[in-house]
Parts: C-alpha cells; sequence; structure tokens
C-alpha cells in the first residue's frame, strides 16, 4: 500500500470537534503509528494495516463524547454519499440509479429476522447500537428487547418506541451498556452492522459473551474487507465511512476475534462471506 499523508479537511459537515484518539491495533495491541498509512486513508481519518496481525483499522477516531452528538450516525452516516456525488459525480449517480431500481424490482429476504428466528431462544435479546429501536419493535413477543444507543437523540426516540412493548434503551457507549448487564442474562445479542464502529471490539465481544445465557447467541454483521467489491471499488468501497467504520473485518480476522471471545462459530458458510457481497453474517454460541 502507497504511503500517503491524509488530505487536507474538506467542507464535510461532520469535522472533529474534540481531540482525536490514537489506537493501537484493536485486535493484538500493537502500536503501528511508524506503519505507512493505507491509502484508503481520507482527510483527518489514517488508516492503518497492522505490521502484527494485518488488521485493519481506524487509528485516530473522534472520541466517544464526539461519537454521541458531532458524529451520531444519523448525522454522519450520510457524509460517504456526499463524498461520492462531489469525487465521483457519474458513478455516483449510476449508483443511485441502480440501487433504487434493485430495491424495487427484489424483494431481499430479512436475514436478520431470519437468523433471530432460527438461533435465539425466548428471552432477552440485547441490540447493541439499537438506534431508534426500528430492529427491536418487529421481534416476536417471546422476546424481551433491550437496546444500547450511543446517540442521546436514537435513544429518546427509541425508548418512546419501545416503551409499549416494555422494552428499555440503555443511553451510553456499547461496552458500558453490556456492563451494565447481569452474567448469563440474554439468550441473544445482536450486532448487526456494530461491531465496525467499535473502538474496543474485543473487550464488546467478551462482554456479549458474559452477559449471554450458556447456548446463546450473537448476530454479527459486519462489512467483509476481503469482498470483491473493495479491491474492484478501491477507496469508493461502501465499507469506507469516516469515521465512524474504525474496524475493517476479513472472514478469518473476524472468526479469530470471535472465537478468541470465548464463541464457537456456528453459522459462516460461503454463502454468510460471499465474496461477491460487501458484507458478511456471522452466528456465534456460547457454550455452557
Ligand atoms: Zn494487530
Amino acid at each position: 500500500m502507497a504511503n500517503v499523508e491524509p488530505a487536507p479537511a474538506g467542507d464535510l459537515e461532520s469535522e472533529p470537534t474534540g481531540s482525536l484518539l490514537h489506537r493501537t491495533c484493536p485486535n493484538c495491541g500493537t502500536d503501528n503509528a511508524g506503519v505507512p498509512a493505507l491509502e484508503y486513508s481520507w482527510q483527518h481519518w489514517v488508516l492503518r494495516e497492522c505490521g502484527s496481525c494485518e488488521f485493519v483499522y481506524l487509528e485516530n477516531p473522534p472520541d466517544y463524547a464526539d461519537l454521541a452528538v458531532a458524529f451520531a450516525w444519523e448525522r454522519n452516516h450520510g457524509d460517504r454519499s456526499k463524498r461520492m456525488k462531489k469525487e465521483y459525480p457519474v458513478s455516483h449517480a449510476i449508483s443511485r440509479a441502480w440501487r433504487k431500481f434493485y430495491r424495487a424490482a427484489v424483494k431481499k429476504p430479512d436475514k436478520l429476522a431470519n437468523r433471530i428466528k432460527k438461533w435465539v431462544a425466548p428471552g432477552v435479546v440485547i441490540d447493541v447500537g439499537c438506534g431508534d429501536a426500528d430492529r427491536l419493535l418487529v421481534l416476536p413477543e417471546h422476546y424481551e428487547c433491550c437496546g444500547i444507543e450511543i446517540s442521546d437523540a436514537l435513544a429518546k426516540a427509541g425508548e418512546e418506541r419501545l416503551a409499549k412493548r416494555n422494552g428499555r434503551i440503555i443511553n451510553a457507549p456499547a461496552l458500558e451498556g453490556l456492563e451494565s448487564f447481569p452474567t448469563g442474562k440474554a439468550s441473544g445479542v445482536l450486532m448487526r452492522s456494530f461491531l465496525e464502529h467499535e473502538h474496543q471490539p474485543v473487550k464488546l465481544l467478551e462482554q456479549a459473551s458474559r452477559v449471554l445465557q450458556p447456548g446463546g447467541v450473537t448476530i454479527i454483521k459486519v462489512p467483509n474487507f476481503a469482498s470483491i467489491n473493495r479491491r474492484v471499488m478501491g477507496s469508493r468501497w461502501c465499507g469506507f465511512r469516516f469515521p465512524g467504520h474504525v474496524n475493517h473485518f476479513t472472514p478469518e480476522s473476524l472468526r479469530a476475534m470471535v472465537e478468541d471471545a470465548g464463541f464457537t462459530v456456528v453459522s459462516f458458510n460461503a454463502l454468510d462471506r460471499f465474496f461477491l457481497s460487501d458484507n458478511m453474517w456471522m452466528v456465534a454460541r456460547k457454550d455452557g
């Protein structure tokens, strides 16, 4: 990978207001400050590939205080679209038109709901990064809904929506939220499009394992850094979202981290990590 200095800040809305963190490798702890930045780095944001374990991560995300407000998902997730429109206007327009057509023409299976139905026993389900509780609201009645959400605005909205089915939302960073649950409390921990955002993914997985009862499962969806699309699209790949996505998993690195946290991977077949898909799905069980 080329050694590039991040370009000067542009005119996007989500400029850092506070200090940036310095992360060592979230997988093995190595400080890679001396390793050349990946060419996918952008503006302030420095992506590194760990010199020891090859894990790819954002070295300098904003701190949690900024994540709660200035970089909250509902304010920040549209930034990639603005960047693509500005830097690659033609492919951005084609991509938008294609997605619009595809959504109208193809009814996709609900991959999360299908996995919950198959793998999660009745009981407490904790949705990590639950947003405004849209996923929890549609769970069958035999699940008790709990969510963790760092964004103040989304947590408040979700709390109101969940009130009618006695669910609750903890307005906190994910790790702090999971730490507040008793050991062995949950039958399922959902991490759909979340682990790529977490500064401390190993600790989060360990906490997920702790709060699960024996036989309980975690369902994980993350972008697949090893996907063909990432290689073809380069910097335009949809998995690069700055500064929201701080970890970039491959099938191998995801499996290793999840197993190190004490889980047994029970569903992660070739279709779950299909090489043409931008994302991958895993179900992992806490054994008794
Ligand atoms: Zn490492």
